[in-house]
This record gives C-alpha cells, structure tokens and sequence, in this order.
C-alpha cells in the first residue's frame, strides 16, 4: 500500500456521543495510533477526566503533571502541557487528571467559557496549514469527549472541525443521538459554523449477530456516507491492550481490532477533511 498523503492542514477531530461505553476512547487512541503508524502527525487530547487515553497512550495523568485542565482553566499554552507518547514518534497527548472534573464547574465564571479549547488548540503553533506551520505540523488532532454534553463536550465542538461519532452496534445504539445532533445543530448555528460530523464509526461489531447486522444497516440509512465502511470488531484484545498502557496496534499488531483500526484510518485519512 502507498504512504498515505498528508492533508493541507490540521484536521481536528472531536470524538463524541453523550453515551458511555460505546468506544469514544478506545475509537480515539487507536485510531490516532494508526494514523502515527501510517505516517500522519497526531495530537490527542484528553477531555474526560478520567484519563482513559492517557492510560492507554501510557502517558502519565497523576494530580500534578501538565495537562487539559491547566490549558482549559489556567489558559497554559497546549504545546506546554502535551507530552510524547511512547506508542510512536508521531504521535503526542494532552494528558487529563483528575482535576478535570472540577472545570465543568470551574469554568462556568470564566470568560468566554465555551471557547477556551479552541482557543487553546488554534494557539497551538503546530497546529495549522501547510503554509502557515509547515512540515512539523500536526496533521491530525484527536479530541477523546467524557460520556455527557456537559461544558467539557461542548469546549470541544466549538473547538472541532469534524466530529465521530463511535456507535456501539447493540441495542438503543441510536437512542439518544438525536439529543446529540440538536446540539451540534446548535453548535453550529451560533458557536461554531465550521463544524462538520463527518465519520461515524460502527464499533464492537459482532458479524455472528443478525442484531448487530440490523444496527448497522440502520445507522447507515440515517448517516449514508458518512459512516465508515470498516467496522471495528468486538475482540477482547482491543479490551486487554490499555491495561498494558498500550494501543491494541502496538499490543497485537496482527490482531483483527489493529488491522481494522488501520482500515478505519486509512478510510479516514483517504476521504479528507469534508468540503463544503
Ligand atoms: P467510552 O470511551 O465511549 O466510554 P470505551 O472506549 O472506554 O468507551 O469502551 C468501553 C469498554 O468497551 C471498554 O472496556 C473497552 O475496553 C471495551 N471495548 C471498546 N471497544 C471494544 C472492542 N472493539 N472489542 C471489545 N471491547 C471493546
Ligand atoms: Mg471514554
């Protein structure tokens, strides 16, 4: 296969649904470890508090070190609170610590409370055009959303481009999405005309079911094209991998969660960044 093409600028992703247990974390740090694998330069940033993707990029995210809630709060410069992941060279993470929890509530008081990540990721001097930034820059920044729709979510549509969405193929899969999309609606509308949801991903997908089968067909009558044509299987070395503090790509590299993260990946990357 051909390297892949880097895109003109940075796409930055937020990886949101309100649910828990769908697979935004695990969604979002494979795929940014392919991304890193296939050559692309990638930024993650973790916005729930409880630190799942720095776990499994094995970043560090006790109370104390630099992380999403001294750039969110405190307005430190991200470049100062981003740390290089072990998985790859390409491949960097605004870690989050415990402390995130309390900026929900913290924030409320702050000026412009919506915009603060935005602010932060556009501050960032990797994060740009080709022309503007040149060949250090990232190609891909990676937003990793807590499971509410809470001021923490909302920092990161009003920051993104584009929006995945990761959609469990189990029942009431799309229970509760349409609360989502009102809200990128309205992010749209007032905070963030840029913003575009442009992959759905269908995770933990088992090919034995008709049910999972059924999910999917439905969410491809809802999304069309933008939902991605690589499932993500269910497999339990996708599970086992973060409390290696690794991706499934680096712990089981041939394993069909890695190839098909890949897949996605690659499927993302050779699609760009939406045009409108
Ligand atoms: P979220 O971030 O949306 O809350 P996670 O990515 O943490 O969801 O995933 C929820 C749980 O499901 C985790 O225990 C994770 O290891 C597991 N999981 C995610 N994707 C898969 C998969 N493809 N196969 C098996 N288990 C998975
Ligand atoms: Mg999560």
């Amino acid at each position: 296969r051909p390297p892949l093409d880097r895109p003109g600028a940075t796409r930055i992703f937020v990886v949101a649904n309100q649910k828990g247990g769908v697979g935004k974390t695990t969604s979002t740090v494979n795929v940014a470890a392919a991304l890193a694998q296939l050559g692309q330069r990638v930024l993650v940033v973790d916005l729930d508090p409880q630190g799942n993707a720095s776990t499994a990029l094995g970043v560090d995210h006790r109370r104390g070190v630099p992380s999403t809630y001294d750039a969110l709060v405190e307005g430190a410069p991200l470049e100062e609170v981003s740390s290089p992941s072990p998985e790859s060279e390409n491949l960097f993470v605004v870690p989050a610590t415990i402390d995130l929890a309390g900026a929900e509530i913290e924030l409320v008081s702050v000026v412009a409370r919506e915009s603060r990540l935005r602010k932060a990721i556009h501050g960032h001097p990797l994060v740009g055009s080709a022309d503007e930034v040149g060949e250090d820059r990232f190609d891909y920044v990676l937003v990793d959303c807590p499971p509410s729709l809470g001021l923490l979510t909302l920092n990161a549509l009003v920051a993104g481009n584009e929006m995945m969405i990761p959609i469990q193929a189990e029942y009431y899969a799309l229970e509760g999405l349409g609360q989502l999309l009102e809200t990128v609606e309205m992010v749209r509308a007032h905070l963030n005309q840029g913003l575009e949801v442009s992959t759905i991903l269908v995770t933990m997908y088992d090919a034995r079911t008709r049910l999972a089968a059924g999910v999917a067909d439905e969410v491809r009558e809802h999304f069309g094209d933008q939902v991605l044509k690589t499932f993500i299987p269910r497999s339990v070395r996708v599970s086992e991998a973060p409390s290696y503090g690794q991706t499934v790509m680096t712990y089981d590299p041939g394993s069909p969660g890695a190839l098909s993260y890949l897949e996605a990946a690659r499927e993302i990357a050779t699609k760009g960044a939406p045009t409108r």
